[in-house]
């Protein structure tokens, strides 16, 4: 839709093709939270595009630099990232989120997710604040009016199936176009391909956003010749509510995330802890813990609190209708009713108990409050799991998207094998590849698709201009 935007903004005539029908139209932007990573100087430079709101005045948001979103990406990815896709990405954020809010798409601080109220104010951490009112469905219908406004026809319904000199095959019916930009998600919800190039297993993973994302339209580039780039056994997955549908729902769309782990701990199947719950914060290793459970005796785990912390989890999620959850007033019951081994699980609690150093517990920084001698250790947040009520929210591996994709330069044309741009054919979003491995800083996926989607509109509508009438 960024794309659509901007290639008529430039006077390109302009038709969307997607695959799915109506209701299941806008693909994982629609699941989303609608958080977006961006660079800004603080409260002040982000009024212009926030919505009213009474809180703002009680809010403390430190500013977020370009350096620090590169960073974040070089950090995350063990400095594989593509360097020059990173700084395009965190360099236009700013000025691409308000593009957006031009376009009419609403944007409000997300107090629910990246906040803790402290002493009346409100502390956001995580380089992450702004979000889309309404989340992921918000997004997608202010993309669609604003379509509608600017005279961009969407054709719900029509998957394209192959790519063709100067054009497409969508609905069995060749489709020309001066310019053609590929926008048509990961191989995520593809099970064979899921098993063929992320490995065992992967294929029984929940979906956690849309079944239409099957990768036709990354192999027909391929087929074509463009290049692939990036993680290709690589993805976002992340710990999901064990009960959910195998492919996301409309109604609920992310309330299956189970984010409060960083709270509690984290335990398997044989009730052993396999993961530092408090390695940083919640958005940089939420993304690679997914893989984490999956790799698990039965590909499940629970996340384990006690009295002291159930009241921090995110209700939003943890309260969400149907979330899956087990109580009880002691560990040992809690396990029976887990099919856990008590004795293993109150021993792995025990244990965990006994290495919690003293210190602050604050929620909003890097406490340093972890734990001594523990393998894997817990290294921020660690309080003991004494106080009962005991509650668990079992969990499974949920994909997100998927890493590996098309390579584009930095006006998003799809480039071949020897590095060319292939005529016509522009890309952006989750099937383009290169800027995430291994892990992902939360809020980047829409903000890389904007970024690269507005370079993308604008590239193929400059193409479309210069093309004799
Ligand atoms: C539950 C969930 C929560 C998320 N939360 C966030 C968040 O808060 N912030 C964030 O930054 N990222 C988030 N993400 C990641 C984010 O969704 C993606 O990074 C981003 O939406 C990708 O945009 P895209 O346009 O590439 O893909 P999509 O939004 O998936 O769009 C792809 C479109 O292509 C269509 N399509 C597929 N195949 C074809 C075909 N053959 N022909 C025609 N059309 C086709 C699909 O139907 C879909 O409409 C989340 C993802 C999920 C699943």
């Amino acid at each position: 839709m960024s794309a659509a935007h901007a290639a008529r903004e430039r006077g390109a005539s302009v038709l969307v093709l997607e695959k799915a029908p109506r209701a299941w139209s806008g693909g994982n932007s629609a699941f989303t939270a609608g958080a977006m990573r961006l660079v800004h100087d603080g409260i002040d430079d982000l009024r212009g595009i926030l919505e009213d709101d009474e809180r703002l005045e009680r809010t403390d948001l430190e500013p977020y630099t370009a350096e620090e979103f590169r960073g974040d990406l070089r950090r995350l990815t063990l400095g594989r990232g593509d360097e020059a896709m990173a700084r395009i990405v965190a360099e236009d954020s700013r000025e691409a989120v308000r593009w957006l809010h031009g376009r009419g798409i609403r944007f409000r601080l997300m107090y629910e997710r990246q906040a803790y109220e402290q002493d009346g104010r409100y502390r956001f951490w995580g380089g992450l604040a702004v979000g889309t009112v309404d989340g992921g469905k918000g997004l997608v219908a202010q993309h669609r009016e604003a379509a509608e406004r600017a005279g961009i026809e969407v054709r719900d319904g029509a998957p394209v199936t192959a790519l063709v000199d100067g054009g497409v095959v969508a609905g069995g019916e060749v489709i020309r176009a001066g310019a053609v930009v590929l926008a048509a998600g990961g191989f995520e919800s593809n099970p064979q391909m899921r098993a063929a190039y992320l490995g065992p297993n992967w294929d029984v993973a929940k979906v956690r956003g849309t079944p239409y994302n099957t990768g036709e339209v990354l192999r027909a580039a391929l087929a074509r010749g463009a290049q692939a780039y990036g993680h290709w056994s690589g993805c976002h997955a992340i710990q999901w509510d064990a009960g959910a549908p195998p492919t996301g729902d409309l109604e609920l769309t992310n309330r299956y995330s189970r984010q409060s782990y960083p709270m509690g701990i984290v335990v398997n199947a044989d009730g052993e802890r396999f993961l530092d719950e408090g390695a940083d914060f919640r958005n940089y290793t939420y993304a690679k813990y997914g893989a984490e459970v999956l790799r698990q005796p039965q590909g499940i785990a629970h996340q384990i609190f006690d009295a002291h912390t159930g009241s921090m989890l995110r209700t939003i999620d943890y309260e969400a209708p149907g979330a899956t959850s087990v109580e009880a007033d002691t560990l040992g019951e809690l396990a029976e009713r887990l099919g856990i081994d008590p004795a293993r699980l109150e021993r792995t609690v025990r244990e965990f108990n006994a290495a919690v150093q003293d210190g602050e517990f604050d929620p909003t920084i890097k406490d340093g409050k972890g734990t001594d001698g523990l393998r894997p250790p817990k290294s921020n947040w660690a309080l003991p799991i004494d106080q009962p009520p005991f509650t668990a929210f079992p969990v499974t591996c949920g994909i997100t998207f998927t890493f590996g994709g098309l390579r584009v330069d930095e006006r998003a044309r799809v480039l071949d094998e020897a590095g060319a741009p292939l005529p016509g054919l522009f890309a952006a979003g989750e099937l383009v590849g290169g800027l995430f491995f291994h892990n992902y800083p939360g809020g980047s996926g829409l903000t890389a698709g904007t970024v690269y989607g507005r370079r993308a509109g604008y590239a193929a509508a400059d193409l479309v201009g210069s093309l004799p009438a």
